[in-house]
């Protein structure tokens, strides 16, 4: 029998409905979260994200505040930027896509961001927390990849989970996120020996890797959970992911691509900047209770 689908795109429409209810109250009380975005340079791709990102803010009622930066922005340009957003008391979140122009060194920028206002837990210091189990802002993609697992009902404790890739931004966080809910983790990358051989034990497969057709039906468990995460764009100008079509005769559930994680990211960016504001409100002592997220994580490390 085909996998069924996971539909990544309604899941993110009924998260940004329910975020939107959940500001819409706020702004009652007059506040409202805001989103500093920085976009520099002219990388198409970069453009269309960050687009498609602050559409969902437009939707949610995030206030989107874009700071577009030329291709010959210096990285002290740019720090003085952040450094600006930091300090500015309407920005609860920064996003800083990426990639930033040539020569500029991305993780000193990445890491010139203000914690609490790290909504894509890129920095350091938010991967480390993350690394040792402690309330920290999760990283968007591997925070939907997570929540689109948890729609299948499949329980991860004591599942064996492998992930293809080792991106700081995908393969790694999201490993951590597994191994925190009990799964047994297995990561693979482009020195992996034996690739079939790992993805045929996997009850949980999640693919971040970027290469069209790179898992087929034959490296897949029957039955198993897959997520694709890839996205390669085709040279007739279709968007497809690391997974063959035929995977979906193994599979018992698979994300499509697109409709699938992408979707989910940008949802799970608009949680973190609600999250965020939410924080920044208590700390002012202007709203009461914890955020779900802050509550939700904290187990790592823990039998
Ligand atoms: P990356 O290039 O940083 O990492 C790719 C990883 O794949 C590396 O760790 C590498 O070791 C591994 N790899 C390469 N060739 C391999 C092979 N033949 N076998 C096994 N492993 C191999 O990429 P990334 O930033 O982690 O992104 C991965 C993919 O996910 C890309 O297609 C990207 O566009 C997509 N992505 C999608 C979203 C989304 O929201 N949908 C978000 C982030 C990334």
């Amino acid at each position: 029998m085909a996998a069924q689908l996971i539909d990544g795109r309604a899941m993110a429409s009924g998260l940004r409905r329910e975020l939107a209810e959940r500001v819409r109250k706020l702004a009652a009380k007059g506040v409202k979260p805001g989103l500093g975005v920085i976009l520099a340079g002219n990388n198409p791709a970069s453009r269309i994200y960050v687009q498609k990102k602050e559409e969902a803010c437009a939707e949610v009622g995030i206030q989107s505040v874009h700071h577009d930066l030329p291709a010959t922005s210096t990285e002290k340009e740019i720090l003085k930027l952040v450094e600006r957003l930091n300090a500015d008391r309407t920005v609860h979140g920064i996003l800083l896509q990426l990639p930033l122009p040539e020569g500029v060194d991305e993780r000193k920028v990445i890491d010139s961001i203000a914690p609490e206002k790290d909504v894509d837990g890129f920095t350091t210091g938010n991967a480390g927390r993350l690394f040792t189990g402690k309330k920290s802002v999760t990283p968007c993609t591997p925070k939907g990849i997570l929540k689109l697992i948890d729609s299948t009902g499949v329980d991860l404790k004591g599942k064996h989970a492998v992930v293809i890739g080792r991106s700081n931004i995908v393969g790694k966080p999201v490993a951590l996120l597994l191994l925190e809910r009990h799964a047994t983790v297995t990561i693979c990358h482009s020195r992996t020996k034996d690739l079939g051989e790992a993805t045929r034990q996997a009850d949980v497969l999640v693919v971040a890797v970027g290469k069209a057709g790179l898992v087929d039906q034959s490296m897949v468990k029957r039955g198993a959970v897959v997520i694709d995460v890839g996205m390669n764009r085709l040279p007739d100008g279709r968007v497809v992911g690391d997974c063959n079509p035929d995977v979906r005769e193994a599979a018992g559930w698979l994300t499509p691509v697109p409709g699938g994680v992408g979707p989910m990211t940008v949802a799970c960016l608009m949680e973190n900047t609600v999250e965020a504001f939410l924080l920044a409100q208590k700390a002012l002592g202007k709203v009461a209770g914890k955020p779900a997220e802050a509550a939700e994580r904290g187990l790592h490390g823990k039998d």
